[in-house]
């Protein structure tokens, strides 16, 4: 883990971060501005850092069978908590079953 600063003065003790999905929101409490961070990815089930981002699409099906992926939502899965998922999809690659 590494420390955060501002990224306009500097501080790194007057900072205080939201969560917001994928990002987190942090605010300097100093000079006022706020920026965006990817979320610290850890597990919320273990606290394990040891996790990986997956992005997963988004499927919408619409009428009669065709499927569009309408968005990508990027998931923290974890090498404890998701082993098996993660072994069954593999690394780098979009899922094999869809839905
Ligand atoms: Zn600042
Ligand atoms: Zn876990």
């Amino acid at each position: 883990m590494s420390l955060i600063e501002c990224p306009n003065c500097a501080t790194d003790e007057q900072l205080s971060g939201e969560r917001e999905g994928a990002v987190i929101v942090v605010a300097c409490g100093r000079c006022g501005i706020t920026w965006e961070r990817p979320a610290a990815p850890h597990c919320d089930r273990c606290g394990s850092t040891d996790v990986v981002a997956y992005p997963v699409p988004l499927i919408e099906r619409s009428r009669g069978t065709q499927q569009s992926i309408t968005a990508m939502h990027i998931e923290t899965m974890c090498r404890v908590c998701d082993a098996q998922r993660l072994s069954d999809r593999g690394e780098g690659h979009l899922p094999a079953r869809l839905g």
